[in-house]
C-alpha cells in the first residue's frame, strides 16, 4: 500500500491561523510595530476566511474574521463608542469588486449610485461634538471600545475645536475620519531621527497611530498630523454619503477632494485604476479606494455583517512592500567598469510585479542597510520606481566588494573620492559589451541586443561601435537566430543609424558622467563634434549643467580614448548631424528645468518645444536656471528652485509663455 501524505486538519489550521493573526494584530494595533508586511497579514486572514467559508462548523464568534481587530490600550481612559466603529470588507481585484456590485444589486435592485473615496492609510478617529465644541476624540480600539485621545487630537490643526453645526443637526453629534502622517512630514521626522542617531520609523501609517497614542500631547503636536473626515452621525438632513461629505466640508472639516459619484461598477474600476496610476502624486499614502453605496435608504436595506457594512468595500491596491530572503549578492559590471551589487532574492510580488533582483548602489549602501546572503528583507516598489530594500530583519554590516572583476578577473579599485568600485581593465569584456549595447540602444539599432553582440564579440567581429558599420551579411547569417532576411534587416538598421543627431551621438559615445540631458546641451552649445573636440575645460564649464569635474572628464575623454573612437566612427561613415542652434527664438538664452508630472504633454515634448523656441532644457536645477516648471509630484528640484528663489511655473503658466 502506498503511503498517503497526511492532509492538514482544517480544525488545527484555523486555530494556528487565529493565533498568528491575533499576535500580528496586537503588534500592529497596540504596539504600532508590525512584525510582518500587510500583504503577509492579509494572506493569513484570507486563508482563515476561506476555511471558515468552507467549514461553517469551525466558525467561532471570537474568530478575527468576526470582530474588528485591535484593542484599547490601558494607557488611556476607555471610551465606549455610540455605535460600533467597523472595519471594511476587502476586494483585491476586479472580480471581487464585481462580486460586491452583484451582491448590492441583488439586494437593492437596479439603480445604485456609488460614492468612491480614496482610502487614506492612517488610523480611524472619532470626534464627538457637543453644542459645537469638541468634547472627545477616540481611537477605534476593538470597534466597541476605543481610547480617549482627546488631549492629543486637540493638537492636530485641521481638527476644529469649535464648529457651527450644519442645519438640522442635534446638539450632540459625531464625526469620523482618518488621521494620517503626510509623506513630507514623515520624511522630515526620519531625517531628524537620523541626525539624532535614533532608529527610523518604518512607515507613515504606524507612525501616525503611534503619534496619536502618545502620553505627552506635546509629542503629538510636534508631528504635523493631518485629517480627512468622512462620516457624520447622525447625518441630519443629508440623504447620502455625498451630502455628508459636502456638509462636513461646509462645517470646516477637512474632506478629501478626490471623490466621485459613479453610476456603474465599470466607472468605479476606471476611477480606481486612475488613482492607482496617480497615487504617487498625492502628498499622503493611500492603500485603495473605499466604494460606498451612496444613498442612505439603500445602505439601511443592505445592513451589516459581523465586522463590516454590506454597503461599502475597500478596493485595495497591490501592496507595495513584501518580505523575502536574499539568496545571493552578485556584482554587475557596467560600461564604465563600475561594479554594482545586486541582491538576487527569492521571487516575490511587489506592487503587482514579480521581483527577483534588487540593485543596490555600492558597497557602502549594502553595509548601511546591513544586507547579507540569507537576510530577511522588506522590498518596496512603488509605481514605476525601481525596487529597493527598505529594511533588513537582523542587519549585519561587513559585506565586501570582490577584489577582482567577476567578468574579466581584472583589478577592482575604489578611486577616491568616488564611492564606487571599478574594474580598471580597459579590455574587460563586460564593459565592452555594455558600451556596445549602450551605443546600439541610443542610436536606435533595433534588434541589436546582448545575445547578438555577445556572439559578434566572441567571433572577434566587433570591438567598438565603429566595427558595426563594417559588418557584412555573411558575418551575420552565421549567427544563431539569423537568416538571410533578418541579417539584411539588421544591416539596414545599422546603416540607418549612421546619421545620428549630434546629441544622441554624444550620449551614445558613453562619455563618463555625460547623461542624455547634458549631451543635448553640449550639442546645442557647440553645434559640431569638431567644435566640441577642440573645446577647452573653460569653454565646457560655461555650459548649463556642466560642473568642473564633468568639464575635466569630457575634456580628458576627447584628448584620450574619445579621440580615437570618434575618428574611427567618422572613418566608418558615421556623420552626426549638426545640431540646430536656434539663435533667435522667444526662449533664446533661457534655461528650463521640468520636474514632476505634466498633465497635458509629455516631458520630452515640452523640452523639445523649449529647444525649438531657442531655449535650453536642462536636467538639473542650478543658479543658471531661468524657469522651473513643476507639476504634481515635484520633489527635490522644486525645493532647490525655491531655495534659489528661481521662477517656478505650473503647467498652465508655462503654456501661457508659448506663442499662440
Ligand atoms: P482597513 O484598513 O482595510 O479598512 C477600514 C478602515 O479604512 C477604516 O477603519 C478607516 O479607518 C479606513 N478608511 C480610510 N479612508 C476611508 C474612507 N474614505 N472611508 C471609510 N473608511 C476609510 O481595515 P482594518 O481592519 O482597519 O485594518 C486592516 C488593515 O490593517 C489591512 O490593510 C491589514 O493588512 C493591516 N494590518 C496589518 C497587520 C500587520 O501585522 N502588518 C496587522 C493587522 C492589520
Amino acid at each position: 500500500m502506498t503511503k498517503r501524505k497526511k492532509a492538514i486538519d482544517p480544525a488545527v489550521r484555523v486555530e494556528e491561523l487565529r493565533e498568528q493573526i491575533r499576535r500580528h494584530e496586537h503588534a500592529y494595533y497596540v504596539l504600532d510595530q508590525p512584525e510582518v508586511s500587510d500583504a503577509a497579514y492579509d494572506a493569513l486572514f484570507l486563508e482563515l476566511r476561506r476555511i471558515e467559508d468552507e467549514r461553517p462548523d469551525l466558525l467561532t464568534t471570537d474568530s478575527p474574521t468576526q470582530r474588528v481587530s485591535g484593542e484599547a490600550s490601558d494607557q488611556f481612559a476607555k471610551v465606549r463608542h455610540r455605535s460600533p466603529m467597523l472595519s471594511l470588507q476587502n476586494a483585491f481585484d476586479e472580480a471581487e469588486i464585481r462580486g460586491f456590485d452583484k451582491r448590492v444589486h441583488a439586494a437593492v435592485g437596479d439603480k445604485v449610485v456609488y460614492c468612491a473615496e480614496l482610502k487614506i492609510d492612517g488610523l480611524a478617529i472619532s470626534l464627538t461634538y457637543a453644542k459645537g465644541r469638541l468634547q472627545r476624540a477616540a481611537t477605534r480600539g476593538d470597534g466597541t471600545t476605543g481610547e480617549d485621545v482627546t488631549a492629543n487630537v486637540r493638537t492636530i490643526r485641521s481638527v476644529p475645536l469649535a464648529v457651527t453645526p450644519a442645519k438640522g443637526l442635534p446638539d450632540l453629534f459625531e464625526v469620523r475620519g482618518e488621521v494620517y502622517f503626510p509623506i513630507a512630514g514623515f520624511e522630515r521626522l526620519n531625517r531628524e531621527m537620523d541626525a539624532a542617531g535614533k532608529p527610523r520609523f518604518v512607515n507613515p501609517r504606524n507612525t501616525a497611530a503611534g503619534s496619536v497614542r502618545q502620553i505627552d500631547p506635546n509629542v503629538t503636536a510636534s508631528r504635523d498630523l493631518q485629517t480627512f473626515m468622512y462620516m457624520l452621525d447622525p447625518a441630519g438632513p443629508s440623504k447620502s454619503q455625498w451630502d455628508v461629505l459636502n456638509a462636513l466640508e461646509s462645517m470646516g472639516f477637512r474632506v478629501n477632494k478626490n471623490r466621485r459619484r459613479l453610476d456603474t461598477i465599470d466607472e468605479v474600476i476606471e476611477y480606481h485604476a486612475e488613482w492607482q496610476r496617480r497615487r504617487h502624486e498625492l502628498p499622503y499614502e493611500i492603500d485603495g479606494m473605499v466604494v460606498k453605496v451612496n444613498g442612505f435608504a439603500q445602505q439601511l436595506e443592505l445592513g451589516f455583517v459581523a465586522r463590516s457594512p454590506r454597503w461599502a468595500i475597500a478596493f485595495k491596491y497591490a501592496p507595495e512592500q513584501a518580505e523575502t530572503v536574499v539568496e545571493e549578492i552578485a556584482c554587475y559590471v557596467g560600461r564604465t567598469g563600475v561594479l554594482t551589487p545586486v541582491a538576487h532574492v527569492k521571487p516575490v510580488v511587489v506592487g503587482g510585479v514579480t521581483i527577483r533582483n534588487v540593485t543596490m548602489h555600492n558597497e557602502a549602501q549594502v553595509n548601511e542597510k546591513g544586507v547579507y546572503v540569507g537576510a530577511r528583507v522588506t522590498i518596496h516598489r512603488a509605481g514605476d520606481v525601481i525596487p529597493e530594500i527598505v529594511s533588513v530583519k537582523k542587519p549585519k554590516p561587513g559585506w565586501k566588494m570582490p577584489t577582482n572583476c567577476p567578468v574579466c578577473g581584472g583589478d577592482v579599485v575604489r578611486e577616491e573620492p568616488y564611492i564606487a568600485h571599478r574594474c580598471i581593465n580597459p579590455f574587460c569584456g563586460a564593459q565592452r559589451l555594455e558600451r556596445l549595447r549602450h551605443y546600439a540602444a541610443v542610436v536606435d539599432i533595433e534588434g541589436l541586443g546582448y545575445a547578438t553582440l555577445t556572439q559578434l564579440i566572441d567571433r572577434g567581429a566587433i570591438e567598438d561601435p565603429s566595427d558595426l558599420y563594417r559588418l557584412s551579411k555573411d558575418q551575420l547569417v552565421e549567427l544563431d537566430g539569423f537568416a538571410d532576411k533578418s541579417a539584411q534587416n539588421l544591416l539596414d538598421r545599422i546603416a540607418a543609424s549612421s546619421r545620428p543627431e549630434l546629441g544622441h551621438f554624444l550620449y551614445a559615445l558613453g562619455i563618463p558622467q555625460v547623461g542624455e540631458a547634458t549631451a543635448t546641451m553640449l550639442a546645442a552649445d557647440f553645434g559640431t563634434i569638431q567644435q566640441l573636440q577642440s573645446a577647452t575645460e573653460e569653454d565646457l564649464r560655461r555650459v548649463e549643467g556642466v560642473g568642473p569635474s564633468m568639464a575635466r572628464e569630457v575634456h580628458m575623454y576627447f584628448q584620450g580614448p574619445g579621440a580615437t573612437l570618434v575618428k574611427k566612427l567618422l572613418a566608418a561613415g558615421v556623420e552626426p548631424s549638426e545640431a540646430e542652434v536656434f539663435s533667435d527664438g522667444p526662449f533664446t538664452g533661457k534655461t528650463f528645468v521640468f520636474t514632476g508630472t505634466l498633465e497635458t504633454m509629455s516631458r520630452p515634448d515640452a523640452e523639445a518645444m523649449v529647444r525649438k523656441l531657442g531655449g535650453k532644457a536642462a536636467g538639473s536645477v542650478s543658479a543658471k536656471t531661468d524657469y522651473v516648471v513643476a507639476g504634481p509630484g515635484a520633489g527635490s528640484k522644486l525645493e532647490k528652485a525655491q531655495k534659489l528663489k528661481l521662477n517656478v511655473l505650473d503647467e498652465d503658466q508655462f503654456k501661457a509663455l508659448l506663442p499662440k
